[in-house]
């Protein structure tokens, strides 16, 4: 079983028993272990693998459970009728119960030469040769992700000293960094976002490419950035992980316009400063799990650039209006190039930024108005933020607070859902007068 080909770099298996470890079928969920279990009664092998079982020796709830398994995704998918199957890339099958999700990866292979799809740059285009364990656990990531527990024996198998990097608080790249970081460049953000969320550090090795190979994000699609920065931004570290893009390189090649504000507007400090406030009240939310909306997030990101636009084409002569709905179209136009943000929060992200002109017309029956909006909170909870940012808005969104005060209106249910931490909660005040309905009997 432990043959050792050419290419791939040396393994040496440990297998450490029940006793010695903390995973237990108690601290896993119940769906995936009915996963494992169907693929065991089918005579294939299954393991759960990566964050599931690093989170569980490290003493935290992981946020999904992953599985492999020698069965072919089409295996899988005929095993589960509750299954997709997924990707192109790299095939996959999910398993879904509910909400939660089970994904099934199937071992990847170490393949010959030329029997995987590789693009100048090195990049895997296609990953689907399957294999063994052993060759699965060197085609991930980090050591720490290459961890395999079997329900069936109670087994941890660690074929890539992964638990001493666990026990040394280590993301170590399995391999040659520089190569595994061309086949898949995305390992440089997960690289950095599992050292902030684990409070590990990056071993010098695994650190050190990333400042040079970080113009390769360029060549991965828009849409799998949007997904992955969304990660970053929504792991409860997200001003450690802005800091942190900014300085291995890594920002200019998200955000090139905003990167290039935040370096030479003469506004810069308060820039950063108003994307540093918006990211501490994102990990705040997280934190007392509260739900945080991509929308407001990236229009905090943009705002950079939007606002810069917006007063040259002011300076250039536009009226206020058309001139901000212009920056808005340019700073989203070349934003989207970059990382796709669907066109849904796109959206939203433009009505919060045209809302910071509409909130300064306080006169007669408009603010009644204003504040029923859908958009009214998101737009407010953004004119606190230009103010706690440093930007003198003269007093209007303290203004606003008060009027809310006085005139708490009802929020519509859709909007709170997806609403960003609001540092002022109308629902803790005095209930908004409603008729009520008629109860039935
Ligand atoms: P979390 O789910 O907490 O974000 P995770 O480690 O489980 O962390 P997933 O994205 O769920 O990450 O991926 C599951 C596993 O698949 C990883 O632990 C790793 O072993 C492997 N993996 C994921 N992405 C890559 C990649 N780009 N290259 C190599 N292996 C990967
Ligand atoms: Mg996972």
């Amino acid at each position: 079983m432990l043959k050792n080909s050419t290419i791939m770099p040396d393994t040496s298996l440990k297998i450490i028993p029940r006793d010695h470890h903390a995973v237990s079928r108690r601290l896993i969920s119940p769906s995936a272990l009915k996963v494992m279990q169907r693929l065991h009664d089918n005579g294939f092998q299954a393991f759960l693998v990566g964050g599931g079982v690093r989170d569980i020796l490290l003493n935290q709830q992981p946020k999904d459970f992953d599985i492999a398994t020698n069965a072919h995704p089409e295996q899988v998918h005929a095993l589960f009728r509750n299954s997709r199957l997924i990707g192109r890339r790299f095939k996959l099958v999910h398993i879904l119960f509910g909400r939660e999700t089970i994904e099934v990866a199937t071992f990847r292979g170490s393949a010959d030469e030329g029997s995987e799809k590789q693009s100048e740059h090195g990049m895997l285009l296609r990953d689907n040769v399957y294999g063994n364990i052993e060759e699965d656990a060197v085609r991930r990531d980090f050591t720490i992700n290459a961890l395999y527990y079997s329900p069936k024996d109670f087994n941890v198998y660690d074929y890539v000293d992964s638990l001493k990097d666990i026990q040394q608080r280590q993301i170590r790249l399995i391999g040659d960094p520089e190569t595994r970081y061309r086949e898949d460049p995305v390992r440089m953000l997960r690289a950095l976002r599992f050292a902030a969320k684990l409070d590990f550090t990056i071993a010098p090795e695994t650190r050190q490419p990333i400042f040079e190979l970080a113009p390769l994000l360029g060549h991965i699609s828009s849409a799998r950035l949007f997904d992955e920065v969304l990660k970053l931004f929504l792991s409860g570290q997200a001003v450690t992980l802005f800091r942190e893009l900014r300085q291995f390189n890594i920002f200019e090649q998200l955000f090139p316009s905003v990167h290039h504000t935040l370096l030479h507007d003469p506004n810069k400090n308060f820039y950063v400063q108003l994307i540093e406030q918006g990211l501490k009240n994102t990990d705040e939310r997280i934190r007392v799990e509260k739900p945080v909306t991509p929308a407001f997030l990236y229009a905090t990101l943009l705002w950079p650039e939007v606002d810069r636009l917006w007063a040259q084409f002011q300076a250039d002569g536009m009226p206020e209006f058309p001139a901000l709905q212009n920056a808005s179209q340019l700073a989203l136009s070349h934003q989207v190039k970059h990382i796709a943000i669907p066109k849904r929060f796109t959206l939203m992200m433009k009505e919060i930024w045209e809302y910071q002109i509409r909130l300064k017309k306080i006169q007669g029956k408009r603010p009644l108005q204003l504040i029923e909006e859908p958009r009214f909170r998101a737009a407010y909870d953004f004119l606190l933020l230009r103010e706690a940012a440093g930007e003198n808005c003269q007093g209007l969104g303290k203004w606003w607070t008060n009027f809310q005060i006085k005139h708490p209106a009802p929020i519509p249910r859709r909007f709170n859902r997806e609403s960003p931490a609001p540092a002022f909660d109308p629902e803790k005040k005095a209930p908004p007068k409603r008729r009520r309905r008629a109860k039935r009997i």
